[in-house]
């Protein structure tokens, strides 16, 4: 009996990393909370304590509030060029 084998493919769904890079202490301990129906974004770093919250567009997805973060985060350390 030849049957062919069922080749195996594992499918493995990209999760979305739950920690992101600290902007402030490098480490990958950063969380980020959404609450839609709120309009906010909780930003914290279990490592360093850096804490951020603001709001955020609806259907704001955790990588993009973690951009909003990063460009907040350096954007208050740096002033804005004009
Ligand atoms: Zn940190």
């Amino acid at each position: 009996m030849g049957r062919k084998r069922q080749k195996v493919v594992k499918i493995i769904k990209k999760k979305l990393p739950d920690q992101y890079l600290c902007p402030n202490c490098g480490m990958n301990t950063v969380g980020i909370v959404l609450h839609p129906n709120e309009g906010l974004a909780r930003i914290i770093c279990s490592n360093c304590s850096l804490k951020q919250q603001f709001p955020v567009p609806e259907n704001t997805g955790p990588v993009d509030a973690y951009c909003i973060f990063v460009d907040k985060y350096y954007g208050a350390q740096e002033p804005p060029k004009q």
